[in-house]
Protein backbone atom coordinates (compact mmCIF):
# COMPACT_ATOMS: atom_id res chain seq x y z
CA UNK A 1 0.00 0.00 0.00
CA UNK A 2 1.11 3.37 -1.02
CA UNK A 3 1.17 5.62 2.37
CA UNK A 4 2.55 8.57 1.47
CA UNK A 5 0.48 12.01 1.46
CA UNK A 6 -1.06 12.67 -1.90
CA UNK A 7 0.75 15.85 -3.60
CA UNK A 8 -2.57 18.18 -2.25
CA UNK A 9 -2.02 16.88 1.39
CA UNK A 10 1.69 17.82 1.33
CA UNK A 11 2.97 20.86 2.39
CA UNK A 12 5.98 20.51 0.79
CA UNK A 13 7.64 22.21 -1.91
CA UNK A 14 9.01 20.93 -5.45
CA UNK A 15 11.07 18.34 -4.80
CA UNK A 16 10.71 17.86 -1.16
CA UNK A 17 9.57 14.26 -0.17
CA UNK A 18 6.51 13.68 2.05
CA UNK A 19 7.01 12.10 5.02
CA UNK A 20 5.05 7.95 4.54
CA UNK A 21 1.25 8.24 6.33
CA UNK A 22 1.23 6.56 9.50
CA UNK A 23 -2.79 5.16 8.97
CA UNK A 24 -4.13 4.89 12.37
CA UNK A 25 -7.72 4.09 10.48
CA UNK A 26 -6.55 1.15 8.82
CA UNK A 27 -4.37 -0.38 12.10
CA UNK A 28 -7.45 0.29 13.95
CA UNK A 29 -9.40 -1.47 11.97
CA UNK A 30 -7.16 -4.37 11.28
CA UNK A 31 -7.35 -4.42 14.78
CA UNK A 32 -10.60 -5.01 15.28
CA UNK A 33 -10.86 -7.60 13.18
CA UNK A 34 -8.42 -9.59 15.28
CA UNK A 35 -9.98 -8.67 18.34
CA UNK A 36 -13.68 -10.09 16.81
CA UNK A 37 -13.00 -13.91 17.23
CA UNK A 38 -12.17 -13.38 21.03
CA UNK A 39 -15.42 -11.64 21.65
CA UNK A 40 -17.39 -14.29 19.63
CA UNK A 41 -15.90 -16.63 21.84
CA UNK A 42 -16.31 -14.66 24.79
CA UNK A 43 -19.80 -14.60 24.17
CA UNK A 44 -20.30 -18.46 23.59
CA UNK A 45 -18.69 -19.38 26.05
CA UNK A 46 -20.15 -17.23 29.07
CA UNK A 47 -23.97 -16.44 27.31
CA UNK A 48 -23.13 -12.64 27.83
CA UNK A 49 -20.78 -10.32 25.63
CA UNK A 50 -17.72 -8.46 27.39
CA UNK A 51 -18.92 -5.06 29.02
CA UNK A 52 -17.95 -1.36 29.14
CA UNK A 53 -19.02 0.98 31.36
CA UNK A 54 -18.44 4.57 30.82
CA UNK A 55 -18.51 7.44 33.44
CA UNK A 56 -18.88 11.34 31.94
CA UNK A 57 -19.62 13.47 34.38
CA UNK A 58 -20.55 17.60 33.00
CA UNK A 59 -20.53 18.83 29.77
CA UNK A 60 -17.31 18.69 27.88
CA UNK A 61 -18.00 18.84 24.14
CA UNK A 62 -14.68 17.30 23.79
CA UNK A 63 -15.79 14.86 25.84
CA UNK A 64 -19.32 14.40 24.70
CA UNK A 65 -17.43 13.47 21.25
CA UNK A 66 -14.40 11.17 22.50
CA UNK A 67 -17.21 9.23 25.23
CA UNK A 68 -19.12 8.49 21.49
CA UNK A 69 -16.79 7.32 19.74
CA UNK A 70 -15.89 4.80 22.30
CA UNK A 71 -19.17 3.87 22.98
CA UNK A 72 -19.94 3.08 19.00
CA UNK A 73 -17.13 1.26 18.36
CA UNK A 74 -17.52 -1.25 21.81
CA UNK A 75 -20.88 -1.63 20.99
CA UNK A 76 -20.67 -1.64 17.04
CA UNK A 77 -17.63 -4.96 17.91
CA UNK A 78 -20.59 -6.99 19.90
CA UNK A 79 -19.73 -5.89 23.22
CA UNK A 80 -22.21 -4.72 25.42
CA UNK A 81 -21.28 -0.56 26.43
CA UNK A 82 -23.81 1.68 28.92
CA UNK A 83 -22.85 5.53 29.47
CA UNK A 84 -23.25 6.36 32.93
CA UNK A 85 -23.61 10.50 33.34
CA UNK A 86 -23.03 12.74 36.07
CA UNK A 87 -24.11 15.93 36.11
CA UNK A 88 -21.54 19.12 36.07
CA UNK A 89 -22.58 19.99 39.88
CA UNK A 90 -22.27 16.20 40.60
CA UNK A 91 -19.95 15.57 43.84
CA UNK A 92 -16.94 13.45 43.86
CA UNK A 93 -18.99 10.93 46.42
CA UNK A 94 -21.68 10.39 44.07
CA UNK A 95 -18.49 9.62 41.78
CA UNK A 96 -17.23 7.51 44.22
CA UNK A 97 -20.49 6.18 44.83
CA UNK A 98 -21.19 5.37 40.87
CA UNK A 99 -17.83 3.63 40.20
CA UNK A 100 -18.17 1.21 43.43
CA UNK A 101 -21.56 0.32 42.03
CA UNK A 102 -20.11 -0.38 38.52
CA UNK A 103 -17.20 -2.30 40.15
CA UNK A 104 -20.05 -5.03 41.60
CA UNK A 105 -21.86 -4.96 38.35
CA UNK A 106 -21.22 -8.75 36.67
CA UNK A 107 -21.90 -7.63 33.26
CA UNK A 108 -19.48 -4.57 33.70
CA UNK A 109 -15.81 -6.10 32.78
CA UNK A 110 -14.17 -2.66 32.18
CA UNK A 111 -15.32 1.28 33.56
CA UNK A 112 -14.00 3.93 31.87
CA UNK A 113 -14.06 7.27 33.71
CA UNK A 114 -13.92 10.31 31.00
CA UNK A 115 -11.20 13.07 32.29
CA UNK A 116 -11.39 16.03 32.91
CA UNK A 117 -14.09 16.16 35.99
CA UNK A 118 -15.66 18.89 36.67
CA UNK A 119 -13.34 21.59 38.40
CA UNK A 120 -16.03 21.36 41.50
CA UNK A 121 -15.50 17.91 42.67
CA UNK A 122 -11.83 19.68 44.04
CA UNK A 123 -8.39 19.18 43.38
CA UNK A 124 -6.98 15.72 43.08
CA UNK A 125 -10.75 14.14 42.43
CA UNK A 126 -9.30 12.61 39.33
CA UNK A 127 -6.93 10.29 41.15
CA UNK A 128 -8.98 9.60 43.82
CA UNK A 129 -11.64 8.16 41.27
CA UNK A 130 -9.69 6.29 39.33
CA UNK A 131 -8.16 5.18 42.92
CA UNK A 132 -11.35 3.49 43.18
CA UNK A 133 -11.85 1.81 40.33
CA UNK A 134 -11.52 -2.23 40.62
CA UNK A 135 -8.21 -2.91 39.41
CA UNK A 136 -9.19 -5.68 37.01
CA UNK A 137 -12.08 -3.43 35.43
CA UNK A 138 -9.50 -0.73 34.67
CA UNK A 139 -9.44 -0.26 30.83
CA UNK A 140 -7.78 3.04 31.03
CA UNK A 141 -5.10 1.57 32.97
CA UNK A 142 -4.69 4.57 35.23
CA UNK A 143 -5.07 2.70 38.35
CA UNK A 144 -2.04 2.76 40.46
CA UNK A 145 -2.05 -1.12 40.58
CA UNK A 146 -1.89 -1.19 36.51
CA UNK A 147 1.33 1.47 36.56
CA UNK A 148 2.71 -0.53 38.83
CA UNK A 149 2.86 -3.62 36.87
CA UNK A 150 3.81 -1.57 34.06
CA UNK A 151 6.79 -0.39 35.10
CA UNK A 152 7.37 -3.88 36.63
CA UNK A 153 7.43 -4.84 32.63
CA UNK A 154 4.60 -7.72 33.40
CA UNK A 155 1.42 -5.08 32.37
CA UNK A 156 -2.15 -6.42 32.62
CA UNK A 157 -4.04 -3.00 31.43
CA UNK A 158 -2.16 -0.69 30.01
CA UNK A 159 -3.16 3.24 29.07
CA UNK A 160 -5.00 3.04 25.77
CA UNK A 161 -3.17 6.02 23.84
CA UNK A 162 0.58 5.15 24.39
CA UNK A 163 -0.77 1.55 23.72
CA UNK A 164 -2.24 2.32 20.59
CA UNK A 165 0.42 4.01 19.63
CA UNK A 166 3.09 1.35 20.15
CA UNK A 167 0.62 -1.22 18.13
CA UNK A 168 1.35 1.31 15.20
CA UNK A 169 4.98 1.47 15.61
CA UNK A 170 4.81 -2.34 15.68
CA UNK A 171 2.87 -3.18 12.85
CA UNK A 172 4.72 -0.60 10.45
CA UNK A 173 7.97 -2.25 11.36
CA UNK A 174 9.65 1.08 12.88
CA UNK A 175 12.73 -0.05 14.76
CA UNK A 176 12.99 0.85 18.05
CA UNK A 177 16.09 -1.61 19.84
CA UNK A 178 18.72 0.38 19.91
CA UNK A 179 16.87 3.79 18.72
CA UNK A 180 16.95 6.93 20.67
CA UNK A 181 12.80 7.76 21.58
CA UNK A 182 11.75 11.34 22.53
CA UNK A 183 8.78 11.73 23.78
CA UNK A 184 7.21 15.36 24.56
CA UNK A 185 5.14 15.63 27.54
CA UNK A 186 5.59 13.76 30.86
CA UNK A 187 1.43 13.37 31.63
CA UNK A 188 0.31 10.27 33.52
CA UNK A 189 -2.05 9.19 30.98
CA UNK A 190 0.08 9.54 27.82
CA UNK A 191 4.22 10.84 28.23
CA UNK A 192 4.94 8.66 31.12
CA UNK A 193 3.63 5.47 30.40
CA UNK A 194 4.44 5.82 26.32
CA UNK A 195 7.85 6.53 27.59
CA UNK A 196 8.02 2.90 29.45
CA UNK A 197 6.74 0.82 26.89
CA UNK A 198 9.20 2.38 24.31
CA UNK A 199 11.77 1.37 27.23
CA UNK A 200 10.54 -1.92 27.54
CA UNK A 201 10.98 -2.21 23.87
CA UNK A 202 14.45 -1.59 24.28
CA UNK A 203 14.66 2.12 22.58
CA UNK A 204 16.75 4.81 24.70
CA UNK A 205 14.15 7.15 26.11
CA UNK A 206 14.09 10.73 27.08
CA UNK A 207 11.27 12.57 28.32
CA UNK A 208 10.67 16.35 27.24
CA UNK A 209 8.93 18.67 29.20
CA UNK A 210 7.82 22.68 30.06
CA UNK A 211 11.06 22.98 31.91
CA UNK A 212 13.66 21.17 29.34
CA UNK A 213 16.38 23.09 28.12
CA UNK A 214 16.99 23.52 24.28
CA UNK A 215 13.74 21.52 23.81
CA UNK A 216 14.40 21.57 19.52
CA UNK A 217 18.02 20.28 20.15
CA UNK A 218 16.97 17.43 22.26
CA UNK A 219 14.04 16.38 20.03
CA UNK A 220 15.92 16.70 16.65
CA UNK A 221 18.26 13.88 17.80
CA UNK A 222 15.42 11.47 17.87
CA UNK A 223 14.96 8.18 16.15
CA UNK A 224 11.17 8.31 17.14
CA UNK A 225 9.60 11.28 18.20
CA UNK A 226 5.74 11.17 20.35
CA UNK A 227 4.50 14.84 20.92
CA UNK A 228 1.81 14.66 23.40
CA UNK A 229 1.71 18.49 24.28
CA UNK A 230 -1.40 20.14 23.95
CA UNK A 231 -0.33 22.65 21.64
CA UNK A 232 -1.19 23.01 18.14
CA UNK A 233 1.57 23.10 15.82
CA UNK A 234 4.00 23.03 18.40
CA UNK A 235 6.62 20.57 17.08
CA UNK A 236 8.23 22.51 13.89
CA UNK A 237 10.61 21.05 11.14
CA UNK A 238 13.60 22.26 13.32
CA UNK A 239 12.33 20.00 15.91
CA UNK A 240 13.10 16.67 13.70
CA UNK A 241 16.01 14.83 12.59
CA UNK A 242 15.41 14.28 8.86
CA UNK A 243 13.97 10.55 8.42
CA UNK A 244 12.66 10.60 11.95
CA UNK A 245 9.07 8.52 12.79
CA UNK A 246 6.80 11.29 14.35
CA UNK A 247 3.64 10.51 16.55
CA UNK A 248 1.56 12.90 16.98
CA UNK A 249 -0.51 12.64 19.87
CA UNK A 250 -2.04 15.97 20.13
CA UNK A 251 -5.55 16.28 19.28
CA UNK A 252 -6.03 20.36 19.39
CA UNK A 253 -9.40 22.05 18.09
CA UNK A 254 -8.39 25.45 16.58
CA UNK A 255 -11.51 28.33 16.71
CA UNK A 256 -9.60 31.20 15.58
CA UNK A 257 -8.43 32.54 12.39
CA UNK A 258 -5.04 33.28 13.64
CA UNK A 259 -4.45 29.81 14.92
CA UNK A 260 -5.65 27.98 11.76
CA UNK A 261 -3.09 30.35 9.39
CA UNK A 262 -0.46 30.04 12.00
CA UNK A 263 -0.78 26.16 11.72
CA UNK A 264 -1.60 25.53 8.44
CA UNK A 265 -0.46 27.55 4.62
CA UNK A 266 -2.19 29.36 2.46
CA UNK A 267 -4.83 26.72 0.02
CA UNK A 268 -3.75 24.28 1.93
CA UNK A 269 -7.50 21.94 2.93
CA UNK A 270 -7.80 22.87 6.83
CA UNK A 271 -7.86 26.16 5.80
CA UNK A 272 -10.75 25.33 3.47
CA UNK A 273 -12.21 23.26 5.91
CA UNK A 274 -12.15 25.91 9.09
CA UNK A 275 -13.44 28.74 6.86
CA UNK A 276 -16.64 26.22 5.97
CA UNK A 277 -16.79 24.73 9.75
CA UNK A 278 -15.64 27.78 11.69
CA UNK A 279 -13.16 25.02 13.20
CA UNK A 280 -10.51 22.44 12.59
CA UNK A 281 -8.57 19.65 13.81
CA UNK A 282 -4.51 20.36 14.71
CA UNK A 283 -2.19 17.79 16.05
CA UNK A 284 1.05 18.97 18.19
CA UNK A 285 2.95 18.63 14.91
CA UNK A 286 3.09 21.79 12.29
CA UNK A 287 2.63 20.06 8.72
CA UNK A 288 5.77 21.28 7.45
CA UNK A 289 7.20 18.16 9.40
CA UNK A 290 5.70 16.21 6.90
CA UNK A 291 8.83 17.30 4.74
CA UNK A 292 11.35 16.19 6.47
CA UNK A 293 10.40 12.97 8.82
CA UNK A 294 10.32 10.16 7.36
CA UNK A 295 6.59 8.68 8.57
CA UNK A 296 4.08 10.99 10.41
CA UNK A 297 0.84 9.97 12.10
CA UNK A 298 -2.11 12.31 10.79
CA UNK A 299 -4.28 14.25 12.44
CA UNK A 300 -7.26 13.17 12.76
CA UNK A 301 -6.67 9.42 11.58
CA UNK A 302 -3.61 8.72 13.11
CA UNK A 303 -3.48 8.14 17.00
CA UNK A 304 -7.50 8.63 17.77
CA UNK A 305 -8.67 5.83 16.11
CA UNK A 306 -5.82 3.72 18.00
CA UNK A 307 -6.69 4.76 21.08
CA UNK A 308 -10.25 3.70 20.62
CA UNK A 309 -9.44 0.16 18.90
CA UNK A 310 -7.05 -0.40 22.56
CA UNK A 311 -10.69 0.51 24.89
CA UNK A 312 -12.13 -2.19 22.91
CA UNK A 313 -9.11 -4.36 23.26
CA UNK A 314 -8.63 -3.90 26.81
CA UNK A 315 -12.81 -4.15 27.50
CA UNK A 316 -11.49 -7.91 25.94
CA UNK A 317 -8.66 -8.62 28.00
CA UNK A 318 -10.63 -7.41 31.40
CA UNK A 319 -13.29 -9.46 30.50
CA UNK A 320 -11.54 -12.58 29.82
CA UNK A 321 -9.31 -12.09 32.70
CA UNK A 322 -12.18 -11.87 35.28
CA UNK A 323 -13.89 -14.79 33.97
CA UNK A 324 -10.57 -17.04 33.98
P1 LIG B 1 -1.31 17.18 29.61
O1 LIG B 1 -1.72 18.61 29.55
O2 LIG B 1 -1.67 16.36 30.79
O3 LIG B 1 0.27 17.09 29.46
C1 LIG B 1 0.95 17.86 28.51
C2 LIG B 1 2.42 17.69 28.69
O4 LIG B 1 3.07 18.54 27.76
C3 LIG B 1 2.92 18.07 30.07
O5 LIG B 1 3.67 17.01 30.62
C4 LIG B 1 3.83 19.28 29.85
O6 LIG B 1 5.05 19.21 30.58
C5 LIG B 1 4.16 19.20 28.37
N1 LIG B 1 4.26 20.56 27.86
C6 LIG B 1 3.35 21.56 27.95
N2 LIG B 1 3.86 22.68 27.40
C7 LIG B 1 5.09 22.37 26.96
C8 LIG B 1 6.11 23.11 26.33
N3 LIG B 1 5.96 24.39 26.04
N4 LIG B 1 7.25 22.48 26.02
C9 LIG B 1 7.41 21.18 26.33
N5 LIG B 1 6.49 20.43 26.92
C10 LIG B 1 5.34 21.01 27.24
O7 LIG B 1 -1.84 16.53 28.25
P2 LIG B 1 -2.09 14.99 27.86
O8 LIG B 1 -3.30 14.50 28.52
O9 LIG B 1 -0.82 14.22 27.99
O10 LIG B 1 -2.44 15.16 26.31
C11 LIG B 1 -1.51 15.71 25.40
C12 LIG B 1 -2.19 15.90 24.05
O11 LIG B 1 -2.60 14.63 23.58
C13 LIG B 1 -3.45 16.75 24.08
O12 LIG B 1 -3.53 17.46 22.84
C14 LIG B 1 -4.57 15.75 24.15
O13 LIG B 1 -5.77 16.23 23.59
C15 LIG B 1 -3.99 14.66 23.29
N6 LIG B 1 -4.54 13.34 23.55
C16 LIG B 1 -4.89 12.60 22.48
C17 LIG B 1 -5.38 11.34 22.64
C18 LIG B 1 -5.71 10.53 21.42
O14 LIG B 1 -6.45 9.57 21.51
N7 LIG B 1 -5.13 10.87 20.27
C19 LIG B 1 -5.54 10.81 23.92
C20 LIG B 1 -5.14 11.55 25.03
C21 LIG B 1 -4.63 12.83 24.83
Amino acid sequence: MDCRLRPDESHGGEGLTAARRLDGTACAAQIRSEIAPRIAAFIQRHGRPPGLGVVLAGEHPASEIYVRNKIKTVAAAGCYAELFRLSAGATLDEALALVTRLNAREDVDGILVQSPLPEGMGPGAEQRVFDALDPTKDVDGFHPYNVGRLVQRRPTLVACTPLGCMELLEREKIPLRGRHAVVIGRSDIVGKPMALLLLHQDATVTICHSRTADLPAMARTADVLVAAIGRPGFVTRDFVKPGATVIDVGINTLTTQAEVFRCFPEGSRKRAHFAEKGSVLAGDVHPGVEEVAGALTPVPGGVGPLTIAMVLRNTVTAAENRVS
